[in-house]
């Protein structure tokens, strides 16, 4: 399925998100549809709309070009989609890939979810002094997805359970 392209409330294009994060949008009152697929439905127990193909945003976001995504373990779990890095499996929790102890900091790129049992195993080490491999590198978020994950639209959590099994 094509990604959803997302105009902000004044009608101007701000990005493209996948098809999932336009229905959190819709679902949860933050944005209606402007444009759908002719034909096309996504039904659930509570859920029947047109398959979104534009999205506007109900209220205007002012989106900060070249600023930083403000750094939060909530935003870092989101980013990473709550999959633990160093063993993919659900992460409830944030760990400083450079420790704190050695200098690590509160930043998008020091910072990775990851399941409590590895961060405990990992515990004050780098991954190299650990022997724990990352399985993917960490990443700033845009300004645009910076503004999604502080609404919560990139949070697989806030799905509906069919939708993230039909997306799986
Ligand atoms: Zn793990």
């Amino acid at each position: 399925m094509r990604d959803t392209l997302v105009l902000n409330a004044s009608f101007e294009p701000l990005s493209t998100v996948t098809l999932n994060r336009a229905v959190v949008l819709i679902l949860t009152d933050k944005a209606v549809v402007e444009q759908s697929h002719p034909g096309l439905r996504m039904r659930g127990a509570d859920v029947d709309i047109p398959v979104p193909r534009v999205i506007r945003l109900c209220r205007y976001v002012r989106v900060p070009f070249r600023r930083q995504a403000p750094w939060s373990r909530r935003g870092v779990l989101i980013r990473d989609q709550h999959r633990c890095a160093y063993c993919g499996r659900r992460a409830s929790t944030v760990d400083h890939v450079v420790p704190r102890a050695q200098g690590g900091r509160d930043s998008w790129l020091n910072t990775v979810a990851s399941c409590a049992e590895d961060n405990h195993r990992k515990a004050a080490r780098t991954p190299e002094q650990a022997g724990m491999p990352l399985l993917r590198q960490p990443f700033v978020p845009s300004p645009a997805e910076a503004m999604l994950l502080a609404m919560g639209a990139g949070d697989r959590s806030a799905l509906p359970r069919w939708l993230d099994r039909s997306a799986a």
